[in-house]
């Protein structure tokens, strides 16, 4: 596998493909030839929203097909028009710039407004990316608000990347969080293992290693995803203690299969990444063509329950529109319930009762 190279995530981060001629010149570099046209539908998207890939990303690009859809701009984005800018209704949830308060003892710290790659189904593809950090004054407001309000138990480190900070930003920010007494959790959402190994450096490592217990979600949606790379980034990030958990989005023509899911997971579990959620896709404006019926997570969660390591199944999850919250749901199990019994059917589709013993009325 590559070496991890400590000065090359500055280069990842700057470098990336960011406009229509540099992907040009990228795919000219390697020799595919894609029409005018072509082109002249990513100036528009491009336009319209986010185009960032980075040449780590762009490598994967060329080699998957699953990773290619998730990052290089679709026509389909163009015409795609029932989904909204912001389905969960985020920004009507911010007590202040940076800070998003949905549910009663949890926040997400806004840092950044940049990933290192830019998801083409990104929930906040909203946000024009303006290579803005949270400043001092902005993380000083929020610590107070959280300090303020002591219900908050649990604060999600989110962005855009966070790991596109330097060190001593993370170092400050983390340290403020956790000097806060009513914090007991602190949690970093990341796509940078997969869209920049280069950012898991040892002194990243390190630095991370001081703020336990920390919880790290990973973003992965395919096992094309998990290269030797990769999963060496989240070997280290394990070996040092930092708790590892994946958060993964249902896509159409990506990873819209129990195979494809079955064997992510997997994956995710041999690297000391328990998964942990599964989303359905939001519905936000211009990303449709990666919208599957609910019924395919429901056939996925059929596949996976019983027949794989408990392990490797994650929660399954709806986020409500409209900022209602994240939904769980599981195949019904149930085939009848009264007063004293429960009648299931087992994952081989065999019937099992259970019968009360004690006297419930
Ligand atoms: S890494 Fe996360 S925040 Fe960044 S573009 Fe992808 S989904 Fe959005």
């Amino acid at each position: 596998m590559g070496k991890i190279n400590k000065n090359n995530w500055k280069h990842q981060l700057e470098s990336g493909i960011s406009s229509t001629e540099q992907l040009r010149k990228a795919f000219a570099h390697v020799n595919i030839k894609k029409s005018e046209k072509f082109y002249q539908e990513i100036n528009k998207i491009a336009k319209l929203f986010p185009l960032k890939i980075s040449p780590y990303t762009f490598k994967q690009c060329l080699k998957s097909k699953a990773i290619y859809k998730q990052f290089v701009p679709d026509k389909n984005e163009l015409v795609n028009f029932k989904g909204t800018n912001d389905p969960l209704k985020e920004d009507s949830r911010k007590p202040m710039k940076k800070l998003i308060h949905m549910y009663p003892d949890r926040v997400l710290l806004l840092v950044t407004d940049i990933c290192f790659s830019s998801c083409r189904f990104c929930t906040r593809k909203r946000i024009k990316k303006a290579y803005q950090k949270i400043s001092q004054k902005e993380l000083n407001d929020a610590c107070k608000y959280i300090a303020k309000n002591t219900q908050i138990k649990d604060v999600i480190i989110s962005g855009g990347d966070p790991l596109i900070l330097d060190d001593s930003e993370l170092n400050i920010i983390l340290t403020k969080i956790r000097n806060i007494k009513s914090v007991k959790i602190i949690r970093i959402g990341t796509r940078a293992p997969f869209s920049c190994p280069d950012r898991i450096t040892d002194q990243l490592v390190n630095l991370l290693k001081r703020f336990k217990p920390l919880y790290v979600n990973v973003h992965l949606n395919h096992p094309d995803e998990v290269t030797p790379e990769v999963f060496e980034c989240l070997r280290k990030l394990s070996d040092a203690g930092i708790v590892l958990g994946s958060q993964s989005v249902l896509l159409k023509g990506v990873n819209d299969s129990s195979d494809i899911i079955k064997k992510l997971f997997y994956k995710c579990v041999e690297a000391s990444v328990r998964p942990y959620y599964l989303y359905q896709c939001d519905e936000v404006l211009g990303t449709e063509h990666f919208w599957t019926d609910y019924q395919a997570i429901f056939k996925i969660m059929k596949a996976l329950i019983g027949n794989v390591s408990g392990l490797a199944v994650p929660n399954f999850v709806f986020d409500c529109k409209g900022g209602q919250g994240k939904v769980r749901v599981v195949p019904d199990f149930c085939k009848n319930k009264n007063k004293k019994s429960i009648t299931l059917k087992t994952f081989k589709n065999k019937l099992y009762t259970y019968r009360n013993t004690g006297g419930m009325e």
